[in-house]
């Protein structure tokens, strides 16, 4: 078996889709899967929607071909705009464009004219959070501006937080979203399709907000994928958090100083590496095959009782409680950063368990346990 690999739980991501699409199927919510950090893995999307997910939604036009050309049926989103040159494009592989640009609009009324077909559009509106979206004052115009086109449609309007500033979708700012959304339908003179209100860190407001609202979608990936709350990092109740687990293998341990040594300057990337906490002079230091281009150090969870000391492009150097045989496989918990690194790093092998295969590995889930694998 080829080291690195990502050991994929399938059933784990199908157990996570039911969970949600259940809970927010009582809030009137449809659950939208996204599939970015898989690089639009069509296995991972087929376990999204084996657990009730209704459409997809990925921010790259290649990765929603790749899902279009994989045979999967379900209606699909590109997230992130396309450039004007991209637009045919996105077109041929997306039902539905998310757009923050009048410029983009107005290649999409273009693009879609030669193509034949009205082009959905949804707009995105920009609350705080200050990565991309409309502010409402000329997303009220560019919706006027929707009307007179013909060939693109107004199907919905969406809010993105927490992924650049890390804005908290609360009740007082998706309320004013809300209002926004009346203002938007009062000019179009129709009820809109998708009113999508959020990512994975609009979960704990789409559960707990008290007053009836019209959001009908959200957009989720990593609650899906990794169980967690982006908010918190935290594990959310019920979901599995160990549908990925990273393997990688020691190629050296040895005995050495705990602290480096010689004049130092900045490391590979900027940054020292963790000083050592042990009080003895030496301890175990032991590399395995991965690096920055296969994993984010700060955000993978080693096994109890290692500690990940920092990389640099291809190593990851841990503490480690006694000298482990080169060989030695170690098994990672991964998060986002890993995760979206390991999936598109061409150095990383994947390595699928198939859903409904073993049930009982269901059990475990919600631990992300790492633990020292078998030698290989
Ligand atoms: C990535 C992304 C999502 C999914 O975010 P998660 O936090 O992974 O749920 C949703 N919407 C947009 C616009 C995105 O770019």
């Amino acid at each position: 078996m080829t080291s690195p690999r990502l050991e994929i739980d399938l059933a784990v991501i199908t157990a996570n889709a039911k969970v949600l699409t259940s809970q927010l199927h009582r809030h009137g919510i449809s659950v939208t899967g996204v599939t970015k950090a898989t690089l639009g893995s069509p296995e991972i999307a087929r376990a999204m929607i084996a657990g009730g997910v209704t459409q997809l939604a990925d921010s790259r036009v290649e990765n929603l071909m790749a899902l279009k050309e994989s045979g999967i049926r379900v209606p699909l989103t590109l997230l992130r705009s396309p450039t004007p040159k991209q637009v045919p494009a996105a077109l041929a592989c997306a039902t539905t464009l998310v757009i923050t640009d009048p410029d983009v609009v107005m290649a999409i009324d273009q693009a879609a004219g030669m193509r034949g077909p009205v082009a959905n559009v949804i707009l995105m509106a920009e609350f705080g959070d200050l990565r991309e979206g409309l502010m409402p004052d000329d997303l009220i115009a560019i919706a006027t501006r929707i009307r007179r086109l013909a060939h693109v449609r107004l199907a919905g309007i969406a809010i993105n937080l927490a992924c650049f500033s890390g804005v908290i979708p609360n009740h007082a700012v998706m309320d004013k979203f809300l209002h926004l959304v009346n203002d938007v339908e009062r000019i179009m003179r129709y009820p809109l399709r998708t009113i999508s209100g959020g990512n994975s860190a609009s979960l704990t407001w789409a559960q707990t907000e008290p007053t009836p609202h019209r959001v009908n979608d959200l957009r989720l990936g990593e609650s899906l994928l990794l169980g967690v709350d982006p908010l918190t990092r935290q594990p959310i109740a019920g979901l599995g958090t160990d549908a990925f687990t990273l393997v990688a293998t020691v190629i050296e341990s040895a005995m050495k100083p705990t602290h480096s040594w010689g004049s130092t300057a900045q490391g590979s990337f900027g940054i020292t590496a963790h000083d050592s906490t042990h009080t003895q002079s030496t301890s175990v230091r032991t590399v395995v095959n991965v690096g920055v281009q296969d994993i984010d150090p700060a955000d993978i969870t080693a096994p109890q009782g290692m500690r990940i000391m920092g990389a640099s492009s291809d190593h990851l150097v841990l503490e480690t409680p006694h000298r482990l045989t080169a060989g030695t496989e170690i098994r990672f918990g991964v998060g986002y950063g890993s995760l979206l690194r390991s999936m598109t790093s061409p150095f990383v092998a994947e390595r699928l368990r198939l859903p409904y295969t073993a049930p009982s590995r269901l059990e475990g889930a919600g631990s992300r346990q790492a633990a020292i694998g078998q030698s290989g």
